[in-house]
């Protein structure tokens, strides 16, 4: 079924699992997106709403308390909330594609028992800790420890803008340590700490620029114990585990940033006929028209880019250069969208209250986390031999 998938002939069930979560973004979403943005609280009765529809379990088997879908069905529900709040988007996408899949890939089955069903109910939250002060971009430069004693890995080390690692429903954060070396290779594992691990801090939320109402704190940990059965996945397969992570986290960014693309064509197309100037509604004007048609051009070829990418993913072909390609043109499109709607929303747009300032704020990480526009081109460059 997902072999071709087009943006204008969906299959009933994703189509229905689309309109769904529409109405939910609509009716319970976006009504408060203002006040958590404006305030910088985290929506718990937001993201109560998704678990009870089943969000967070989307792509897992319903052995573990999935809805037995796939990661296109997840791609649906993060474009449609992404276009009217890209914070509990990203609440969603980082949950499940960054918190819930490494257990479900790379965990063996106590694990998946013990975290998953927790997990796809969205009862709590897990995080996914690879980026440190000194290794972002550069992942393989991480500093954390993992060393075995009497039984137990001892962690030692610092994350930083780790999302969803503290609020009052996380209970996990896989995190990424070195744990060997040898000559100058680093030999780097995946460890599960639960966040009640004596050692463990979530430091204060960062103040940023946007995403107020997603959770973004740096981690330290300071001899924190944990069982050596926590190991994730095979010793020494932690980067390679974390990066086919991120590979498949990148649709999910580009569907997330689809949505925010085409959350302010929706808001500029419906502001350019209400607002007057010069005795008729802006978008008479053909600069204004133009505008909105090529934010529903870069809207579109964004999304064909992200689904052609789950289709190659979901068949089981390689995708790893088609994800790159949706990341980094639906990214861009959502900033270059949001800049053009704040433009048509006039004065109004620079003003936190309407949606599409929030997105133009909202819009600049998504060129950032996940891997940068940089390092898109260098994964595209690589895939094509040079
Ligand atoms: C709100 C938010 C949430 C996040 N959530 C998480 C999370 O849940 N888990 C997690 O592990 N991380 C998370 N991150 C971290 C994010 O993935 C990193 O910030 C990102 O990968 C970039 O790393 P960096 O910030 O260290 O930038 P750097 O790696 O220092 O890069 C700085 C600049 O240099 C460029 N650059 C670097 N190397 C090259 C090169 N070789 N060629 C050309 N340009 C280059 C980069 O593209 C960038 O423009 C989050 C970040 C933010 C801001």
């Amino acid at each position: 079924m997902t072999d071709y998938l087009s943006t204008g002939t969906l299959p009933e069930d994703y189509r229905d699992l689309a309109l769904t979560v529409r109405d939910f973004a609509q009716s319970v979403v976006a009504p408060v997106a203002a006040e958590h943005d404006a305030n910088h609280t985290f929506p718990y009765k937001v993201v109560a709403g998704m678990a009870e529809m089943g969000l967070f379990g989307l792509p897992f088997p319903e052995e573990f308390g999935g809805m037995g879908g796939d990661y296109f069905a997840l791609c649906l529900a993060l474009e449609e909330l992404g276009k009217v709040d890209q914070s509990v988007a990203i609440t969603l996408e980082a949950g499940v594609s960054l918190g819930a899949m490494p257990i479900y890939r790379f965990g063996n089955r106590k694990q998946q028992e013990e975290w998953l069903p927790q997990l796809t109910s969205g009862r709590s939250l897990a995080a996914f800790g690879l980026t440190e002060p000194d290794a972002g971009s550069d992942a393989g430069g991480t500093r954390t420890t993992a060393t075995v004693d009497s039984g137990e890995w001892v962690v030692n080390g610092r994350k930083q803008f780790i999302t969803n690692s503290g609020t009052d429903i996380t209970t996990l954060v896989t995190v990424t340590a070195v744990t060997g070396q040898t000559g100058a290779k680093k030999e780097i594992s995946t460890i599960l700490v639960p966040t009640d691990t004596p050692g463990f801090v979530a430091e204060p939320a960062y103040n940023k620029v946007g995403w107020n109402a997603s959770d973004t704190h740096p981690l330290t940990f300071t001899d924190v114990r944990v069982p050596e059965e926590n190991l994730l996945g095979e010793r020494g397969r932690g980067y390679a585990n974390f990066l086919r992570i991120l590979d498949e986290g990148r649709i999910a960014i580009a569907a997330l940033s689809v949505g925010a693309a085409q959350g302010c064509v929706d808001e500029s197309v419906r502001y350019a006929k209400e607002r007057l100037a010069f005795g008729q509604p802006i978008g008479r004007n053909q600069a204004i028209a133009f505008k909105i048609a090529r934010m529903e051009a870069r809207a579109h070829a964004a999304r064909t880019a992200y689904y052609d990418a789950a289709a190659l993913m979901l068949s089981g072909k390689p995708f790893k250069k088609e994800a790159s390609i949706a990341k980094l043109v639906a990214s861009e499109a959502a900033m270059d969208n949001s800049r053009d709607a704040t433009q048509i929303f006039g004065g109004n747009g620079f003003m936190n209250e309407y949606a599409v300032a929030r997105h133009y704020r909202d819009s600049k990480i998504l060129e950032i986390g996940e891997g940068t526009t940089e390092v898109q081109l260098m994964l595209i460059g690589r895939e094509l031999g040079l």
